[in-house]
């Protein structure tokens, strides 16, 4: 096999470098928290249910990892860690 393969990073675990936690909790809750202080109010939570759905991808989790895009690509190349910045490229040569 050549070419490159997209890494297999967990966005929503812990940083193979410092082992800090990348989950930054469920994206649902934190809208249903923001309804309760007032936000999304004429959406229902089954309303915010399936715009979470139809606008994230699974599992529906915020991740603290910051996307890189190099100077002039308008592509993310890589993730970085928040806590260490470790970069971790986003393709792998195999
Ligand atoms: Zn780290």
């Amino acid at each position: 096999m050549t070419g490159k393969t997209r890494s297999k990073l967990d966005h929503y675990g812990k940083c193979p470098v410092c082992n800090c936690n990348w989950d930054g909790g469920s994206i649902l809750d934190t809208f249903l928290e923001q309804k309760k202080k007032g936000h999304w109010t004429k959406e229902t939570e089954d309303d915010i249910k399936r715009y979470v759905h139809s606008s994230y991808a699974a599992p529906y989790r915020w991740s603290n990892l910051i996307a890189i895009e190099k100077q002039g690509d308008d592509y993310i190349s890589s993730h970085m860690c928040p806590e260490c910045e470790c970069e971790f490229p986003l393709f792998t040569e195999e």
